[in-house]
């Protein structure tokens, strides 16, 4: 696209003052004595205000700033615009809302390069977080408490958060058990009693995407960074709009999952699988709580 208003500034239309002190602004052309020149400008407000034709003036929020040969400008709703000047309007309007599209557009890489550095920063932090989770998570193994390498693998699978413990069950509990069924119960019965809630088993699900982000980020970073908005078509603009977006999208996600992860590694929730590791591991199981977070 052949546009040269990358520099140019359109102004922000926020109230109808700032319309009505347009420089040459009338609230009453006359359409039929005047030709369009063209359309400058787009607003939508929040409250009513009057078309500035003479022979019109319905009141409407949707509209556009035209100019005419003579120099004056005015204001007037779309269905105005089609009516009176008919394509000329149509096709000058549609240029305008192009020129609009593409100036915002240049806005926004603009913006986003002056937060490269910024999330530069997030995704080192992120990365440096993940990593000391991820020390945590090594720890259990190193200190031989496969057990409960074995019992979060079993919850992440199950996607239950439930930490319970199976034991038998007692006389009245088989008495119970035997009452509510109508039915004798097998022996050795077993019951299981809920020790908690585990906080964050979501980090075991989601901790490899946080590589991948990382990673992609930093391409997509690079490539940002690169980018030359000033010579480019509207196409590669939405493109790298778009890849932006998800980048933040996904800067987001990594800290949920580092969120859960720290929650997860807390020495609060871990020691909470205590009664599940038998007492003969207990030394390792508190050398292994003190690596862990605090809550
Ligand atoms: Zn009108």
């Amino acid at each position: 696209m052949n546009i040269s208003v990358s520099k140019k500034h359109f102004l922000r239309i926020n109230t109808w003052d700032d319309i009505y002190k347009m420089s040459g602004y009338t609230d009453s052309l006359d359409p039929k004595k005047e030709k369009l020149k063209q359309v400058i400008n787009k607003y939508e407000l929040p409250n009513k205000g009057k078309c500035g034709l003479s022979n019109c003036r319905t009141p409407h929020n949707i509209g556009c700033i035209v100019e005419t040969e003579s120099g004056r400008l005015t204001n007037l709703g779309n269905d105005c615009g089609k009516k009176y000047f008919g394509e000329n309007f149509t096709s000058l309007s549609n240029k305008l809302s192009k020129e609009i599209d593409y100036s915002n557009k240049i806005e926004n890489i603009k913006l986003a390069k002056l937060n490269i550095a910024e999330n530069y920063r997030k995704l080192n932090e992120i990365e440096a977080d993940w990593k000391r989770i991820e020390s945590v998570y090594r720890a259990i193994k190193s200190e031989g408490l496969d057990g409960l390498y074995d019992k979060l693998e079993q919850m992440k699978h199950s996607k239950s958060s439930i930490i319970a413990i199976q034991r038998r069950a007692t006389k009245p509990e088989i008495e119970l058990e035997e009452v509510r069924t109508g039915k004798d119960v097998q022996n050795p019965f077993y019951i299981s009693d809920n020790l908690g809630d585990l906080k964050g088993l979501n980090y075991l699900t989601n901790r490899t995407k946080i590589k991948t982000i990382i990673l992609n980020n930093k391409i997509a970073l690079e490539r940002l960074n690169n980018f030359d908005e000033d010579k480019t078509t509207l196409k590669e603009l939405s493109k790298m709009i778009k890849e932006n977006e998800k980048l933040n999208d996904s800067v987001r996600e990594a800290h949920c999952i580092i969120t859960d992860g720290f929650k997860l590694f807390s020495a609060d929730n871990m020691r909470q699988f205590t009664p599940l590791i038998s007492s003969k591991r207990h030394r390792k199981l508190r050398r292994f709580l003190n690596c862990c977070f605090e809550s």
